[in-house]
């Protein structure tokens, strides 16, 4: 008896240890950040928490940064900015895209609407709240130099409120977590995930844009067929409930996708989806 119990002990403690191994992987994995010099005045930091554009003005006064990062990564991608004249976009207001936020006292925060509390339950402390909201639809253009920034609403979708940002010149789309590339999808009921909605985005963005590259929420850097993939992932999972040979096949099709513990994952998009439609 003694015996089985200290084997039961033994186990406990590898899977405990395993376990800790396998998130702590994830989470270095998560942060570590990856810079591409896109042309001399595009740099896309990716990972660091969620992917992130710096794009300076010609004379290099200026910059306009898509999503501040998180905890260390944040200070990382802080010192790379140079310019005096700073404006931040947030896709959206999840921490690991705001969670520099509070590093750039100067500048100018651009986001979707979000209540201050919607904001203080999804951000952190570090995520200051924005100086100026766009409504859902609502498109703001901005002018650097000789590039033309497109900011556009697309309402609730991943969260109650999330924007992209398109380049003109360079026909380059940040997308935010309306993409998730090569990954499961977070999906988090409170912050407003709606994976209908998020449909349509997705379908309006391929209508509205003429897109070259596209930089999504996660993961590499892709291009305009990453809004067909992540539709076709919802569409078909959708379609699959309460068909077991279906999801089979959907799990083996999406088995190199990067999944972490019950959050992101296969089971999981089934489960929300399930639930969203019984709403
Ligand atoms: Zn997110």
């Amino acid at each position: 008896m003694k015996k089985v119990l200290q084997i039961v002990g033994l186990l406990i403690v590898v899977v405990i240890v395993a376990g800790g191994i396998y998130v702590w992987q994830f989470y270095q994995h998560f942060m570590k950040v990856e810079t591409i010099q896109y042309d001399p005045q595009l740099t896309i930091y990716l990972g660091g928490g969620g992917n992130s554009v710096v794009f300076t003005s010609e004379d290099s006064s200026a910059a306009l940064v898509v999503d501040t990062k998180m905890k260390g990564a944040a200070k990382i991608l802080k010192e790379k900015i140079k310019a005096k004249d700073i404006t931040i976009i947030n896709t959206h207001d999840h921490v690991d895209h705001t969670g520099g936020n509070a590093l750039y006292p100067q500048a100018k925060i651009i986001a979707g609407e979000y209540t201050k509390k919607q904001w203080a339950d999804d951000a952190s402390k570090a995520s200051r709240y924005p100086d100026i909201t766009i409504k859902p639809g609502e498109e703001k253009v901005l002018k650097i130099g000789s590039e033309t920034v497109h900011i556009y609403n697309v309402g609730r979708a991943h969260t109650f409120n999330d924007v992209v940002v398109y380049f003109d010149n360079r026909k380059l789309l940040v997308t935010g977590d309306l993409v998730f590339n090569n990954m499961h999808p977070g999906l988090i009921a409170k912050s407003g995930a709606n994976v209908a909605l998020w449909i349509n985005a997705l379908e309006s963005l391929s209508k509205k844009y003429q897109i070259k590259t596209l930089v999504p929420g996660h993961r590499p850097v892709a291009d305009q067929n990453a809004l067909v993939v992540m539709e076709d992932y919802f569409v078909s999972i959708g379609d699959s409930i309460s068909n077991k040979e279906k999801q089979a096949v959907l799990k083996e099709k999406y088995k190199n996708y990067v999944s972490f513990l019950g959050m992101l994952s296969f089971d999981n998009t089934l489960k929300f989806i399930e639930q969203e439609r019984k709403e």
